[in-house]
């Protein structure tokens, strides 16, 4: 029998959409079958399991799944035995220390013999430690938000990305303590013929996340101008250039890094570029 690599993802929450995304993505198709738990492809040795992504990371370290897509929170939190594999860049979310908007805060020290709300124990008590403070940790598993306001806590750590909850609910974020996004885990003591299926899998979307940060730009320029663009173009290897049907002019095509595209696109146009094009790659081998 044929080796199949088990990719767990979360079955249904803020992750589920964009790690089937980059499945699909990669070029691998899922068969639709009855099963809500599992789903095998038929173009790539894969199989999904789908599961609450609290319990992602045991099922990779047991290895009863080989990979896991997982909030880098999640996967510190609970996370023991396993590989770090791949930050994935979607999901960032932050994890902070909030306090009502009633307190002045000034610093860390605040926290130093208060009671703190949070569904985060060990990422909470790791950074506790590092700053010195002593204070009491009061796990709960959701509504951590509420806590201060029935006088369960002084404060919480909980997930925050745009901050409107916290201030629904009279709240003010105080610390960022942990940066998080979306990662790839992976089992220990992964097979070799595992291994081998795992690296054509990261090859896949390294190429299409190399796609999504490169853009492929197209330019008209005088001859006399070819040399200071392509200065200015750093490309793959070297742009291509080719003859237009108008004497003395060219085509000039690369690919640039989106964020380096606004500052550059000032520089061609000085240069005597025209008929500037910019489009997308879906994917990109280096
Ligand atoms: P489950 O039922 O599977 O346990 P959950 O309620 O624990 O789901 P979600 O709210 O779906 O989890 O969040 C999953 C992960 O998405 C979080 O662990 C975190 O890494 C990230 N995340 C959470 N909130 C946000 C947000 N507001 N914006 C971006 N990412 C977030
Ligand atoms: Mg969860």
């Amino acid at each position: 029998m044929s080796e199949v690599l088990r990719l767990a993802i979360q079955s249904k929450g803020r992750l589920s959409e964009d790690s089937i995304q980059i499945i699909k993505e990669c070029g691998i198709k899922m068969n639709n079958g009855v099963s809500k738990l599992t789903s095998s492809s038929y173009n790539f040795p894969i199989e999904l399991l789908f599961l609450r992504d609290d319990d992602i990371p045991d099922y990779v370290a047991d290895g009863v799944a080989d990979i896991g897509i997982v909030g880098e929170n999640v996967a510190v939190e609970k996370g023991k035995n396993i590989d770090y594999i791949k930050k994935l860049g979607f999901s960032k979310c932050r994890l902070s220390l909030a306090v009502p908007k009633s307190v002045e805060y000034k610093s860390s020290k605040y926290f130093d013999g208060k009671k703190i709300a949070t569904s985060y124990p060990k990422i909470l008590s790791d950074y506790l430690n590092s700053e010195s403070i002593n204070a009491e940790i009061h796990e709960i598993s959701g509504s951590v938000e509420i806590a201060p306001g029935i006088g369960l806590a002084d404060g919480i750590c909980d997930i925050v990305s745009s901050g409107s909850t916290l201030i629904s609910n009279g709240l003010k974020e105080v610390e960022v303590i942990f940066k998080s996004e979306a990662v790839m885990i992976g089992y220990q003591d992964i097979s070799s013929a595992k291994k081998a299926i795992l690296d054509q899998l990261i090859f896949r979307i390294e190429s299409v996340q190399n796609g999504k940060i490169n853009k492929y730009i197209l330019l008209n320029a005088p001859n006399e101008a070819i040399d200071e663009i392509i200065k200015i173009l750093p490309g793959m290897k070297s742009p291509t250039v080719l003859p237009l049907a108008q004497e003395g002019w060219s085509s000039i095509h690369s690919a640039i890094k989106e964020d380096e595209f606004w500052e550059r696109i000032e520089k061609l146009k000085k240069a005597g570029a025209q008929g500037i094009l910019v489009v997308p790659i879906e994917k990109m081998i280096l």
